[in-house]
């Protein structure tokens, strides 16, 4: 693109285009970077910057980018019947077919989908009809849902305030009422001297705790991600997740795992539940669910749940215009195709992912780094002043910051959030562009140890 026309599109994006979670004014002097094309695990600027995205856009384009197979399908649904709802009685095809693939494919008895346009409206779904499945079972005091300090489920009020980032409850005066927040399970900087499979016990029983607190008769449901994303890639101990579900049968509360990020091949399993080894109730699901090609994410509802909002629900007063749109779903059933031909989440959990464990494990060798943690395709570098204290350094994000500028100008996305650098590239990256990224990521490493004076 010449230089005269990527300056006009940035200056009417500084005029006329807000951007999420940004600073808007700052990125308006800054300037915006214009992605123009992707294929495989690159994309390239408008600069003509040809780079790795480690990060698959924002955890999503599972499949890689630059499938015309994709492309082809929408093109296909949108001549054939670009549009119908399922409010008045009616489907379509793809949206029935969509329907029976996940109910196949996601674990045990997830055999019930509600759509929506991503995996905000999931949870926002997910915070209304969980509500009314105790209503209607005349417990309608059962409706608080706890969820987990520097939890994530998305922006709308519902998601936000399940959420637990304290620089989006500020905003707009949230969380709305019933919704409480227990500490979530971060051995690095909480673990203290317990080994991380004790902590991992400890910090579930937090949920015991809150319930008990609360009254069992009190609460709805917990909601959490199988491993925390947007706050920094949060793995949490394996006896973990066991021992939330033991607690949730045990009071009868729902349990939601948000499968956002961790859905469709991202753990090396095809949902979070299998690596870690519990079964939820309800399962929010989006991104990779159509690699990012097209919005679309999808509430799964398992038998019981499903079973009362039928059998007792009555109307189901929910629901948005492009909830199952024909053309959407079409692009979900394809990436799925993809995913399941071509063997991608068995490829990374067999040979690339056990790959890329061990490129990073060297990562983590560097003097920056305090800890280097990784699940099959989505990781972290916790970057810390010195090792091998599990320390933050005080002002946090400055570094972080720097290390992803470096990585930017090597050629490689890695996000930053305070001083932890993300991974999560296309599960189809090879070993050869598994090497690109390390090589670059220890570069980029390397150059901000020495601008802090570190090397
Ligand atoms: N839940 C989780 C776990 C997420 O990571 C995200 C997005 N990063 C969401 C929900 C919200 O999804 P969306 O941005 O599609 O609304």
């Amino acid at each position: 693109m010449d230089l005269h026309h990527r300056q006009t599109l940035q200056q009417l994006d500084a005029a006329h285009h807000l951007h999420p979670f940004n600073d808007n004014a700052a990125l308006a002097k800054k300037g915006t970077r214009i992605l123009t094309k992707g294929e495989g695990v690159y994309v390239w600027d408008a600069e003509g910057n040809q780079l790795l995205d480690a990060f698959a856009g924002l955890w999503c384009v599972n499949v890689g980018y630059g499938r015309k197979e994709l492309g082809a399908v929408a093109a296909k649904q949108m001549e054939q019947l670009a549009y119908y709802n399922s409010f008045f009685s009616c489907t379509t095809e793809p949206t029935v077919q969509l329907s029976a693939k996940l109910a196949e494919l996601t674990p045990g008895d997830l055999n019930h989908a509600f759509f929506t346009n991503s995996g905000s409206e999931a949870n926002d779904t997910i915070l209304r009809l969980v509500r009314h499945f105790w209503a209607v079972q005349d417990q309608p005091m059962k409706n608080i849902i706890i969820g987990r300090h520097n939890g994530y489920h998305g922006s709308t009020v519902a998601g936000a305030s399940l959420g637990g980032m304290k620089g989006m409850h500020k905003q707009g005066g949230l969380p709305i009422p019933d919704i409480h927040h227990i500490d979530p399970p971060f051995w690095f900087s909480d673990g203290g001297d317990l080994s991380p499979e004790e902590y991992g016990l400890v910090a579930a029983r937090r949920l015991e705790d809150k319930i008990l607190e609360l009254g069992p008769e009190r609460v709805a449901a917990f909601i959490g991600e199988p491993i925390m994303g947007a706050i920094g890639v949060w793995i949490p101990p394996m006896s973990y997740w066991p021992e939330i579900e033991r607690i949730c049968r045990k009071y009868d509360v729902l349990l939601i795992a948000d499968e956002v990020i961790c859905g469709f091949g991202r753990t090396g399993e095809w949902f979070g539940q299998q690596y870690f080894g519990f079964q939820a109730d309800i399962m929010p699901i989006a991104k990779g669910l159509s690699s990012g090609y097209i919005p679309i994410g999808a509430v799964m509802f398992n038998d019981r749940v499903a079973g009362v909002l039928k059998e007792k629900g009555g109307e189901l007063a929910h629901g948005y215009t492009y909830s199952g749109h024909p053309v959407c779903a079409a692009v979900a059933l394809e990436n799925i195709r993809i995913l399941q031909d071509e063997k991608i989440v068995e490829t990374c959990k067999n040979d690339t992912a056990p790959y890329l464990a061990k490129k990073w494990a060297q990562l983590g060798e560097h003097p920056l780094v305090g800890e280097a943690r990784i699940v099959g395709m989505v990781g972290a570098l916790e970057l810390v002043p010195a090792k091998p204290a599990r320390t933050n350094f005080e002002d946090r994000g400055k570094v972080g910051v720097t290390c992803r500028d470096h990585a930017l100008n090597q050629g490689l996305i890695l996000r930053a959030t305070y001083d932890s650098m993300l991974l999560s590239p296309p599960l189809v990256i090879s070993k050869a562009q598994i090497d690109e990224m390390a090589e670059k990521a220890w570069k980029a490493l390397d150059l901000t140890a020495r601008e802090l004076g570190m090397a």
